[in-house]
């Protein structure tokens, strides 16, 4: 725990020069505030969010693949699950870590799609997408659940078909920095090659208010499913401006924001039973 703390702190320290330098000299959007609201919230997520978040997205994905795990006879032992199994296991570390990357991306993609498109779910993912001024800082903005739901759900079959945990953990101060990137005020995307890799005009367009940027870019990393599943924007000849959530108000304080879901469930449930009292009336 102390351990994953220091790397966090230090990973932390490096990332506020880099992007303190590229914000600095290359914005996408020229004199954004740096001490903005919600600054001392989207701080905190940074050490809540690997020191909580991530233990709880473990344990949901242990819980989903223990009957899997009972049913195929797998030793719930802890040197046998990190060893992973069968001929994927063989593929040295480094190699696994890069093809689950690919293919959590693909799980992600979807996994991302159902939070925007379901009432439920969206009653979390709305905490990540609350962020008005979108900078570095604000990528981890992620309610405990949204981590919970798309990585256990990633997990599963990642783990099934016989990957080492710790290929998925492998990447990942490198996969956090490229997260926080790909949300910093800058403008920039890759060209003829914008469809392969996410940039950051790439995905700072997903948090755009503008309605023709709704449901677009669910990629994390690999636009390439935004392509083929039809949900890729990325104009040349600007850049988003607005971000934030429509309709909605948003506290900007960490408790607040974590008891968000359940105030967004209550009011889903009262209009529910407000629309169906309606329908009775009327019948
Ligand atoms: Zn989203």
């Amino acid at each position: 725990m102390e351990d994953r703390f220091i790397r966090t702190f230090v990973l932390f320290c490096i990332l506020t020069i880099v992007f303190g330098i590229l914000e600095r000299f290359w914005p996408s959007i020229p004199n954004q505030p740096r001490l903005r609201r919600g600054l001392g919230t989207d701080i905190l997520y940074w050490f809540v969010t690997p020191m909580v978040s991530q233990i709880l997205a473990i344990a949901t994905a242990a819980i989903l693949l223990l009957p899997f795990y009972l049913l195929i006879g797998r030793p719930l032992e802890l040197n046998s699950i990190l060893a992973g199994y069968g001929p994927i296991a063989k593929i040295p570390l480094w190699q696994q870590g890069l093809i689950v990357i690919f293919i959590g991306d693909f799980i992600g993609y979807w996994t991302h799609r159902i939070n925007h498109r379901m009432p439920v779910l969206w009653g979390y993912h709305a905490v990540h997408h609350s962020a008005e001024t979108l900078d570095w800082l604000s990528a981890v903005r992620v309610h405990p659940f949204n981590d919970m739901f798309s990585k256990g759900l990633k997990a599963v079959p990642i783990m099934l078909l016989g990957f080492s945990p710790l290929a998925a953990d492998l990447y990942s101060p490198i996969l956090s920095s490229y997260i926080a990137f790909i949300h910093a005020n800058v403008p920039w995307h890759y060209g003829p090659f914008r469809h392969i890799l996410a940039s950051p005009a790439f995905h700072r367009w997903h948090h755009e208010m503008d309605r023709r940027a709704w449901g677009k870019n669910y990629a994390g990393l690999f636009p390439i499913f935004d392509v083929i599943f039809g949900t890729f924007y990325l104009p040349l000849d600007k850049q988003p401006r607005e971000f934030g959530i429509d309709g909605e108000t948003m506290t900007e304080n960490f408790i607040g924001q974590m008891l968000y879901p359940i105030h967004y469930w209550k009011t889903l449930w009262q209009n529910h039973k407000a629309n169906k009292q309606l329908l009775e009336k009327e019948s």
